[in-house]
Protein backbone atom coordinates (compact mmCIF):
# COMPACT_ATOMS: atom_id res chain seq x y z
CA UNK A 1 0.00 0.00 0.00
CA UNK A 2 1.18 3.62 -0.74
CA UNK A 3 3.48 5.30 2.30
CA UNK A 4 0.72 7.98 3.53
CA UNK A 5 2.40 11.39 4.27
CA UNK A 6 1.41 13.99 6.81
CA UNK A 7 2.22 17.28 7.16
CA UNK A 8 2.93 19.01 10.47
CA UNK A 9 4.68 21.80 12.09
CA UNK A 10 8.10 22.71 11.96
CA UNK A 11 8.57 24.46 14.88
CA UNK A 12 6.05 26.91 16.61
CA UNK A 13 3.11 26.57 18.74
CA UNK A 14 1.51 23.40 17.57
CA UNK A 15 4.94 21.34 16.80
CA UNK A 16 4.99 19.62 19.92
CA UNK A 17 1.66 18.65 20.39
CA UNK A 18 0.98 17.37 17.32
CA UNK A 19 4.69 15.57 17.68
CA UNK A 20 3.17 14.00 20.86
CA UNK A 21 -0.16 12.82 19.35
CA UNK A 22 1.36 11.01 16.71
CA UNK A 23 3.40 9.34 19.20
CA UNK A 24 0.34 8.40 21.42
CA UNK A 25 -0.55 6.95 18.48
CA UNK A 26 2.01 4.42 18.49
CA UNK A 27 3.93 5.83 15.95
CA UNK A 28 7.83 5.16 16.06
CA UNK A 29 9.96 8.38 14.44
CA UNK A 30 12.58 10.68 15.08
CA UNK A 31 11.77 13.97 15.63
CA UNK A 32 12.54 17.40 13.31
CA UNK A 33 16.22 18.10 13.56
CA UNK A 34 17.43 18.87 10.37
CA UNK A 35 15.66 16.95 7.36
CA UNK A 36 12.08 17.73 6.23
CA UNK A 37 11.00 14.46 6.26
CA UNK A 38 11.10 11.48 9.19
CA UNK A 39 9.94 8.25 8.37
CA UNK A 40 7.64 6.04 10.85
CA UNK A 41 9.29 2.68 11.19
CA UNK A 42 6.10 0.76 12.65
CA UNK A 43 3.20 2.31 10.26
CA UNK A 44 3.26 3.18 6.08
CA UNK A 45 3.88 7.08 7.24
CA UNK A 46 6.42 9.71 6.72
CA UNK A 47 6.23 13.03 8.52
CA UNK A 48 7.00 16.28 6.45
CA UNK A 49 7.79 19.03 8.69
CA UNK A 50 7.20 22.31 7.06
CA UNK A 51 6.17 25.88 8.05
CA UNK A 52 2.12 25.64 9.23
CA UNK A 53 1.18 28.20 6.28
CA UNK A 54 2.23 25.90 3.47
CA UNK A 55 0.25 22.70 5.13
CA UNK A 56 -3.11 23.31 3.38
CA UNK A 57 -1.54 23.74 0.44
CA UNK A 58 0.66 20.74 0.25
CA UNK A 59 -2.59 18.65 1.31
CA UNK A 60 -4.53 20.34 -1.72
CA UNK A 61 -1.93 19.62 -3.90
CA UNK A 62 -1.09 15.67 -2.84
CA UNK A 63 2.20 16.57 -1.98
CA UNK A 64 1.21 15.03 1.80
CA UNK A 65 -2.24 13.42 2.12
CA UNK A 66 -2.80 14.82 5.71
CA UNK A 67 -1.74 17.65 7.68
CA UNK A 68 -2.14 19.20 10.91
CA UNK A 69 -2.74 22.91 11.09
CA UNK A 70 -5.04 25.73 12.72
CA UNK A 71 -8.18 26.11 11.66
CA UNK A 72 -6.56 29.99 10.88
CA UNK A 73 -4.79 29.36 8.30
CA UNK A 74 -7.10 27.22 6.79
CA UNK A 75 -9.77 30.00 6.21
CA UNK A 76 -6.59 32.49 5.03
CA UNK A 77 -5.24 30.43 2.08
CA UNK A 78 -8.99 28.97 1.16
CA UNK A 79 -7.93 26.12 -0.19
CA UNK A 80 -10.14 23.15 -0.98
CA UNK A 81 -9.48 20.57 1.69
CA UNK A 82 -11.25 18.78 4.48
CA UNK A 83 -11.84 18.26 8.03
CA UNK A 84 -10.84 15.01 9.11
CA UNK A 85 -11.02 15.27 12.94
CA UNK A 86 -10.67 18.35 15.32
CA UNK A 87 -7.74 17.93 17.73
CA UNK A 88 -8.49 19.85 20.68
CA UNK A 89 -5.60 21.27 20.88
CA UNK A 90 -4.01 25.05 19.76
CA UNK A 91 -7.15 26.92 20.69
CA UNK A 92 -7.01 30.58 20.59
CA UNK A 93 -9.29 33.10 18.71
CA UNK A 94 -8.63 35.62 16.05
CA UNK A 95 -9.88 38.93 17.66
CA UNK A 96 -9.81 42.71 16.86
CA UNK A 97 -8.34 44.36 19.55
CA UNK A 98 -8.32 48.08 20.14
CA UNK A 99 -6.10 50.57 22.05
CA UNK A 100 -7.61 50.54 26.26
CA UNK A 101 -8.56 54.48 25.38
CA UNK A 102 -10.21 53.98 22.11
CA UNK A 103 -12.71 55.66 21.02
CA UNK A 104 -14.33 52.86 19.03
CA UNK A 105 -17.66 52.14 20.89
CA UNK A 106 -19.13 49.32 17.85
CA UNK A 107 -17.95 47.96 14.64
CA UNK A 108 -19.40 50.55 13.61
CA UNK A 109 -16.98 52.96 14.57
CA UNK A 110 -14.52 51.10 12.93
CA UNK A 111 -15.76 52.49 9.57
CA UNK A 112 -12.58 54.73 8.59
CA UNK A 113 -10.09 53.66 10.99
CA UNK A 114 -7.24 51.26 10.05
CA UNK A 115 -7.21 47.72 11.33
CA UNK A 116 -2.85 45.77 11.08
CA UNK A 117 -3.49 42.28 10.60
CA UNK A 118 -1.80 39.12 9.75
CA UNK A 119 -5.06 37.70 8.43
CA UNK A 120 -6.17 39.91 5.51
CA UNK A 121 -8.78 37.16 3.99
CA UNK A 122 -10.50 36.39 6.95
CA UNK A 123 -10.20 39.93 8.25
CA UNK A 124 -11.97 41.21 4.66
CA UNK A 125 -14.72 38.70 4.76
CA UNK A 126 -15.46 39.47 8.28
CA UNK A 127 -15.52 43.04 8.08
CA UNK A 128 -17.48 42.65 4.99
CA UNK A 129 -19.95 40.53 6.37
CA UNK A 130 -20.60 43.21 8.85
CA UNK A 131 -20.86 46.39 6.53
CA UNK A 132 -17.90 47.87 7.72
CA UNK A 133 -15.19 49.74 5.49
CA UNK A 134 -12.03 50.05 7.07
CA UNK A 135 -8.27 49.75 5.55
CA UNK A 136 -6.97 46.72 6.15
CA UNK A 137 -3.07 46.86 6.74
CA UNK A 138 -1.49 43.78 6.33
CA UNK A 139 1.85 42.96 7.95
CA UNK A 140 3.86 39.71 9.00
CA UNK A 141 4.40 39.68 12.63
CA UNK A 142 4.61 41.63 15.95
CA UNK A 143 0.83 43.12 14.87
CA UNK A 144 -0.13 43.73 18.57
CA UNK A 145 2.72 46.55 18.35
CA UNK A 146 1.37 48.79 15.51
CA UNK A 147 -1.10 50.80 17.47
CA UNK A 148 1.31 51.92 19.86
CA UNK A 149 3.69 53.32 17.08
CA UNK A 150 0.45 54.50 15.35
CA UNK A 151 0.65 52.53 12.29
CA UNK A 152 -3.01 51.59 12.62
CA UNK A 153 -6.00 52.20 14.98
CA UNK A 154 -6.89 48.15 15.51
CA UNK A 155 -5.14 45.21 14.98
CA UNK A 156 -6.69 41.88 14.46
CA UNK A 157 -4.78 38.56 15.47
CA UNK A 158 -5.00 35.39 17.41
CA UNK A 159 -5.73 35.94 20.88
CA UNK A 160 -5.26 32.92 23.67
CA UNK A 161 -4.92 34.21 26.93
CA UNK A 162 -4.77 37.76 25.85
CA UNK A 163 -1.65 38.77 27.96
CA UNK A 164 0.00 40.20 24.87
CA UNK A 165 -2.96 42.55 24.10
CA UNK A 166 -2.83 43.78 27.76
CA UNK A 167 1.27 44.37 27.93
CA UNK A 168 0.50 46.09 24.45
CA UNK A 169 -2.16 48.47 25.98
CA UNK A 170 -4.67 46.82 23.73
CA UNK A 171 -8.24 45.28 24.94
CA UNK A 172 -10.28 42.58 22.81
CA UNK A 173 -13.31 44.33 21.51
CA UNK A 174 -14.61 41.61 18.47
CA UNK A 175 -13.96 38.53 17.52
CA UNK A 176 -13.66 36.99 14.14
CA UNK A 177 -12.90 33.43 14.48
CA UNK A 178 -12.43 30.64 16.82
CA UNK A 179 -9.99 28.21 15.78
CA UNK A 180 -7.84 25.07 16.96
CA UNK A 181 -5.79 22.50 15.22
CA UNK A 182 -7.14 20.00 13.00
CA UNK A 183 -6.07 17.18 11.11
CA UNK A 184 -6.96 17.45 7.31
CA UNK A 185 -6.98 15.51 4.46
CA UNK A 186 -8.66 15.32 0.83
CA UNK A 187 -12.20 14.27 -0.20
CA UNK A 188 -10.79 11.78 -2.25
CA UNK A 189 -8.75 9.87 0.03
CA UNK A 190 -11.06 9.97 2.62
CA UNK A 191 -11.81 5.99 2.94
CA UNK A 192 -8.22 5.31 2.09
CA UNK A 193 -8.10 2.54 5.21
CA UNK A 194 -4.47 3.62 6.27
CA UNK A 195 -6.36 7.33 6.89
CA UNK A 196 -9.12 5.48 8.63
CA UNK A 197 -7.04 3.27 10.55
CA UNK A 198 -5.50 6.63 11.94
CA UNK A 199 -7.82 8.58 12.56
CA UNK A 200 -9.31 5.45 14.99
CA UNK A 201 -5.90 6.15 16.48
CA UNK A 202 -6.28 9.64 16.89
CA UNK A 203 -9.91 9.50 18.15
CA UNK A 204 -8.76 6.87 20.85
CA UNK A 205 -6.08 9.09 22.16
CA UNK A 206 -8.43 12.22 22.18
CA UNK A 207 -11.38 10.02 23.71
CA UNK A 208 -8.58 8.82 26.80
CA UNK A 209 -7.57 12.75 27.24
CA UNK A 210 -10.89 13.43 28.24
CA UNK A 211 -11.26 10.67 30.92
CA UNK A 212 -10.05 9.39 33.56
CA UNK A 213 -9.63 5.95 35.15
CA UNK A 214 -11.10 5.58 38.98
CA UNK A 215 -10.72 2.94 41.46
CA UNK A 216 -12.44 3.25 44.72
CA UNK A 217 -14.05 0.98 48.15
CA UNK A 218 -17.43 0.87 49.09
CA UNK A 219 -19.52 -1.31 51.10
CA UNK A 220 -21.39 -3.37 49.24
CA UNK A 221 -24.80 -2.43 50.96
CA UNK A 222 -23.58 1.35 49.86
CA UNK A 223 -23.01 0.14 45.89
CA UNK A 224 -26.83 0.64 44.35
CA UNK A 225 -26.41 4.59 45.44
CA UNK A 226 -23.15 4.97 43.34
CA UNK A 227 -23.85 3.01 40.71
CA UNK A 228 -26.19 5.12 39.20
CA UNK A 229 -23.34 8.00 39.26
CA UNK A 230 -21.07 6.22 37.75
CA UNK A 231 -21.30 4.64 33.92
CA UNK A 232 -18.00 3.20 32.96
CA UNK A 233 -17.58 2.29 29.25
CA UNK A 234 -20.48 -0.05 29.34
CA UNK A 235 -21.07 -0.39 33.07
CA UNK A 236 -18.42 -0.08 35.62
CA UNK A 237 -16.56 -3.70 37.35
CA UNK A 238 -17.17 -4.91 40.60
CA UNK A 239 -14.73 -6.53 42.38
CA UNK A 240 -15.36 -8.54 46.16
CA UNK A 241 -12.21 -7.19 48.46
CA UNK A 242 -10.47 -9.80 51.06
CA UNK A 243 -12.66 -8.25 53.83
CA UNK A 244 -16.12 -9.35 53.40
CA UNK A 245 -19.05 -6.72 52.81
CA UNK A 246 -16.66 -4.77 51.41
CA UNK A 247 -16.24 -4.41 46.72
CA UNK A 248 -13.41 -2.50 44.99
CA UNK A 249 -15.09 -0.24 42.04
CA UNK A 250 -13.52 0.12 38.29
CA UNK A 251 -14.20 2.91 36.04
CA UNK A 252 -13.81 6.03 33.98
CA UNK A 253 -14.88 9.51 34.46
CA UNK A 254 -15.18 12.23 32.18
CA UNK A 255 -12.61 14.67 32.57
CA UNK A 256 -15.07 18.11 32.26
CA UNK A 257 -17.52 16.69 35.78
CA UNK A 258 -14.09 15.01 37.24
CA UNK A 259 -14.77 17.17 40.87
CA UNK A 260 -18.16 16.80 41.29
CA UNK A 261 -18.47 13.61 40.40
CA UNK A 262 -15.23 12.92 43.05
CA UNK A 263 -17.67 14.94 45.90
CA UNK A 264 -20.93 13.50 44.74
CA UNK A 265 -19.14 10.02 44.91
CA UNK A 266 -17.55 10.76 48.26
CA UNK A 267 -20.81 11.69 50.11
CA UNK A 268 -22.23 8.38 48.41
CA UNK A 269 -19.34 6.28 50.89
CA UNK A 270 -16.39 5.90 48.46
CA UNK A 271 -13.16 5.62 50.03
CA UNK A 272 -9.55 5.33 48.65
CA UNK A 273 -9.98 6.71 45.65
CA UNK A 274 -7.12 6.04 43.17
CA UNK A 275 -7.09 8.46 40.10
CA UNK A 276 -4.95 7.24 37.24
CA UNK A 277 -4.54 9.02 33.52
CA UNK A 278 -5.70 6.63 30.69
CA UNK A 279 -3.14 6.25 26.99
CA UNK A 280 -6.10 5.10 24.96
CA UNK A 281 -9.71 3.65 24.67
CA UNK A 282 -10.77 1.94 21.67
CA UNK A 283 -14.44 1.05 21.28
P1 LIG B 1 5.46 29.11 11.17
O1 LIG B 1 6.91 29.33 11.38
O2 LIG B 1 5.16 27.63 11.07
O3 LIG B 1 4.88 29.91 10.04
P2 LIG B 1 3.84 30.82 12.88
O4 LIG B 1 4.70 31.82 13.54
O5 LIG B 1 3.01 31.21 11.72
O6 LIG B 1 4.75 29.56 12.53
P3 LIG B 1 2.81 29.99 15.48
O7 LIG B 1 2.90 31.26 16.21
O8 LIG B 1 3.73 28.88 15.84
O9 LIG B 1 2.81 30.20 13.89
O10 LIG B 1 1.30 29.49 15.65
C1 LIG B 1 0.84 28.34 15.01
C2 LIG B 1 -0.65 28.19 15.24
O11 LIG B 1 -0.91 28.07 16.64
C3 LIG B 1 -1.50 29.37 14.83
O12 LIG B 1 -1.75 29.39 13.44
C4 LIG B 1 -2.77 29.15 15.64
O13 LIG B 1 -3.61 28.23 14.98
C5 LIG B 1 -2.25 28.49 16.92
N1 LIG B 1 -2.25 29.36 18.13
C6 LIG B 1 -2.73 29.03 19.35
N2 LIG B 1 -2.63 30.04 20.22
C7 LIG B 1 -2.07 31.05 19.59
C8 LIG B 1 -1.70 32.38 19.97
N3 LIG B 1 -1.91 32.84 21.18
N4 LIG B 1 -1.11 33.14 19.05
C9 LIG B 1 -0.86 32.66 17.82
N5 LIG B 1 -1.22 31.43 17.41
C10 LIG B 1 -1.82 30.62 18.27
ZN1 LIG C 1 3.01 30.65 9.91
Amino acid sequence: MKTLKIAIQKSGRLNEKSVALLKNCGLSFENYKSSLISSVSNFPLEILFLRDDDIPEYVQDGIADLGIVGENVIHETDVKVIYLQRLGFGKCTLKIAIPRHSDVQSLHDLNGKSIATSYPVILKKFLEKNKVSADIRTISGSVEISPGLGLSDAICDLVSTGGTLKSNGLKPFADVLESEAVLIGRKSEEKNPLIVELIQRIQSVLRAKETKYVVLNIEQKNLESIQSLLPGIKSPTVVPLAESGWVAVHTVIPERDFWEKISELKTAGAQGIVVMPIEKIIL
